[in-house]
């Protein structure tokens, strides 16, 4: 019986899927990521979300045989480093090794986006296509690869970065402190800076009157659709370019890779919803180079448990 658990590491929640051999998830748990600490106290969390899904089945660690983790960050041969959203990960490091020692199970680490990928190609969106895309816009814009029914993470970790593909030369600056990136435009923590810069500016919006009324923290992705459904004109601009740029970096990978489908998800994109994808696609037809276009975009169906999932299905190579 190859029953493995995948375990998806964000900088908000550790969410784990305990996956059965035919695909059943039989078990989840759901953590908050240490915001303090360091990389140890992480992998405590890791070891108990891997417990509490294990318990959720009625199930204990001798009766699974392998853990996959998604995980933020640039990770190359079970290693990870340039994670600045998960305490201690900003550093190389080996989490297969230290989730190995934690828990003597193997482990198999990817990058999370891939993971979610992964999870979507296999038992999501994406069945039964060769050669995958899936964009998840949220706080960032990520994306993941699947070439030849396989993930594709790159020589050095770093392929499916569409994110910081760039739509505007010389454009916006991006949280990666490159300009014109998709992510500078698509992503909801630049769609805040633009926001919170017109405000200085003198631009009215209701966004963060609504973080204050939801008792909120910051603009989720909730907040920024209650603004849209409010008629807030900000908002709405922001939005536009987020389209427009998500349509222009998606075609650009659709002409290179000439994908068999594109799965648009993640945070922001699922709450936006089916006004949200019809409108990114139209975006990607004026770009698109092949005649008549083929490729659709499909909304992602796992929503937040993609990563965990297609973690857990990644583990079956280390089991
Ligand atoms: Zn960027």
């Amino acid at each position: 019986m190859a029953r493995t658990v995948g375990v998806d590491l964000g900088g908000t929640n550790i969410c784990t899927v305990v996956l059965d051999d035919d695909d059943e998830v039989v078990g989840h748990a759901k953590l908050k990521t240490p915001t303090t600490g360091d990389r140890a106290g992480v992998v405590e969390v890791i070891g108990a979300s891997v417990y509490d899904a294990l318990g959720a089945a009625d199930l204990h660690l001798e009766d699974t045989v392998a853990v996959g983790v998604g995980s933020p960050g640039v990770v190359l041969d079970g290693t990870v480093g340039g994670a600045s959203n998960v305490p201690g990960f900003l550093e190389r490091f080996s989490l297969a090794q230290l989730v190995t020692e934690h828990l003597g199970l193997p482990v198999r680490v990817t990058n999370d986006v891939t993971a979610a990928a992964v999870g979507e190609h296999r038992l999501g969106a994406g069945r039964g296509t060769r050669d995958l895309l899936c964009v998840f816009v949220g706080t960032g814009v990520g994306g993941g690869l699947i070439l030849c029914g396989e993930a594709y993470e790159g020589g050095r970790g770093g392929a499916g970065e569409i994110g910081h593909t760039v739509v505007q030369q010389g454009g916006a600056v991006c949280p990666c402190g490159r300009r014109g990136c998709v992510e500078a435009y698509a992503g909801r923590r630049a769609m805040v800076l633009a926001a919170e810069r017109a405000v200085a500016a003198g631009t009215p919006t209701i966004l963060f009157d609504l973080v204050a009324e939801k008792g909120r923290s910051r603009p989720t992705s909730g907040i920024f659709l209650a603004a849209l459904e409010r008629g807030d004109t900000l908002i709405a601009d922001l939005l536009d370019q987020a389209v427009d740029a998500l349509g222009a970096g998606i075609a650009s990978a659709v002409n290179l890779l000439d994908v068999d489908a594109v799965v648009l998800g993640g945070g922001l994109a699922d709450k936006l919803g089916e006004r949200f994808r019809s409108r990114v696609d139209a975006a990607t037809r004026p770009h698109l180079f092949l005649h008549p276009p083929r490729v659709e975009l499909i909304a992602a169906e796992l929503g937040e448990r993609a990563g965990a999932i297609g973690a857990a299905i990644m583990a079956r190579e280390v089991a």
